[in-house]
């Protein structure tokens, strides 16, 4: 009889990933629905401008990482996507699910430019779907002659989900006025805009009179928000703890 091949790798992480979204709640659901800025930070081993040398003629990339917050909680065989109101199943390796066997994501992200912070190589991204921290186990370029492939068929995900209209009660737009003069929240009403466009919430709540409080973390701002006739209000904006 045939025996399984014996396969083991250890993966050390080549880069973390700096971005603005501080906990999984509202980080969009793949890469490329929001204009989100940040960087992805080399680790020492590989912290070598000869590394990168030529990366700047793309511009995107293809980031392999590891959905590390979720390892611990293992995987499953069936997986119900959002996408399908959280009724359905669909096995593991036909969705984008983050419980996986080996817990390993790509996502397709756009390169601003390689720049050095306190002696570290920095590539400068955006549209990542990433929580900041999350290790990055590759980083390839993108190649659109072979990756680009037109007339594919994308699922029960052909396109990109509707967006739901958000607006800002007096006071967070009071607040989103003084807080965007700050440079380290330079476009931070076209991100907030852009992740609660996107409606984070879970599927099911959807379809229901939804009276519930939401937070998102973004940057070290914990933004309130709630549904007001099918649409989301933007109440406050507050530091985080
Ligand atoms: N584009 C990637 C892919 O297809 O492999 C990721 C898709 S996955 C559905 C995107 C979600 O992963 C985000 O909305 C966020 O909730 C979650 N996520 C991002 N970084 C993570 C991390 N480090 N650990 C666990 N979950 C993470």
């Amino acid at each position: 009889a045939h025996k399984e091949p014996v396969f083991s790798n250890t993966i050390n992480a080549v880069a973390i990933c700096r971005s603005p979204y501080k906990q999984k709640f509202g980080i969009p659901r793949q890469p490329g629905l929001v204009n989100a800025k940040g960087y992805i930070e080399l680790t020492s081993e590989v912290n070598h401008l000869d590394a990168v040398r030529g990366i700047e003629q793309y511009s995107h990339l293809w980031l392999l990482f590891c959905f590390h917050e979720n390892l611990s909680q293992g995987w499953k065989t069936t997986v119900r996507p959002p996408r399908l109101g959280g009724n359905e199943k669909l096995g593991v390796f036909a969705t984008r699910s983050t419980f996986r066997p080996n817990g390993i994501g790509q996502s397709v992200v756009r390169l601003h430019g390689v720049v050095q912070r306190k002696g570290k190589i920095c590539l400068e991204i955006s549209g990542m779907d990433l929580l900041d921290g999350t290790p990055i186990i590759d980083i390839k370029p993108y190649i659109p002659f072979s990756d680009a492939i037109f007339d594919a068929r994308g699922g029960i995900a052909q396109d990109a989900p509707e967006l739901i209209p958000v607006s800002f009660s007096s006071l967070a737009a009071n607040q989103l006025a003084h807080l965007g003069a700050q440079s380290q929240y330079a476009e931070l009403e076209s991100l907030i805009i852009g992740v609660l466009s996107q409606d984070p919430r879970p599927a099911y709540k959807k379809t229901k009179l939804d009276a519930k409080l939401y937070q998102v973390a973004l940057y070290d701002l914990d933004i309130f928000w709630h549904l007001v006739d099918d649409k989301i209000e933007v109440i406050e904006l507050k530091p985080t703890r």
